[in-house]
């Protein structure tokens, strides 16, 4: 039976390579998959999942009104389709989760989902409320805090190094800085020491 997972974490904890490397393992042993990314997150090329290693795959990308169930009933018409997979899932709409759950209930295809779980205020994204209510399996990837902790929340910096409080949930790119921390250290706000290196950030743990 196939399944919906969700594989969630704070920023920088290998969601892309996890997912990258997951894909992988299907291809090599001639499976054909189908990959998904946001076309919200342009911090690199469009149309591409990509690792912070230096890796990366091509994705068809999804906006808030793509429908998910539409367009894998469409693809298996033509070719079999034995692994979908949603890179920076939190972005997805309640309507596309239920998708999500489809593709796995009807047309019994596993779903691999990855995304944040919470943003810079510490609120939750639609598309991980969600999942982590729909999904057959959810598992946290792990990374750390400064202070050695897992790290579960995502801090937003703003150029001058003052942790942001308030603006849009969705803000990628620009000179801005997400680190993650442990929920201690996020509400204290306490990024860790963090250095301005000409118009890039550098984080000093
Ligand atoms: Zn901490």
């Amino acid at each position: 039976m196939a399944k919906l997972y969700f594989y969630y974490s704070a920023m920088n904890a290998g969601k892309s390579t996890s997912l990258l490397q997951s894909a992988f393992n299907y291809r090599e042993r001639g499976m054909n998959t189908i990959i998904y990314s946001s076309i919200i997150d342009d911090r690199y090329q469009i149309g591409y999942v990509t690792s912070r290693l230096g890796i990366n795959s091509p994705a068809v990308v999804f906006d808030t009104k793509f429908d998910f169930f539409e367009d894998v009933k469409s693809r298996i018409k033509n070719n079999t389709v034995q692994c979908v997979f949603v890179d920076e899932a939190q972005f997805l709409k309640k309507v596309q989760v239920r998708q999500l759950c489809r593709i796995v209930d009807e047309l019994d295809i596993p779903v691999l989902t990855y995304g944040l779980r919470s943003d810079f205020k510490g609120e939750p994204f639609e598309g991980s409320i969600y999942l982590l209510t729909w999904a057959d399996k959810n598992q946290e990837l792990k990374t750390v805090c400064h202070c050695g902790k897992k790290a579960t929340m995502n801090m937003r910096i703003a150029e001058d190094g003052s942790v942001c409080e308030e603006g849009d949930q969705i803000a990628i790119g620009g000179n801005e800085l997400y680190i993650s921390t442990c929920r201690k250290h996020f509400y204290e706000k306490k990024p860790g020491v963090i250095k301005d290196v000409g118009r890039n950030f550098t984080y000093i743990i």
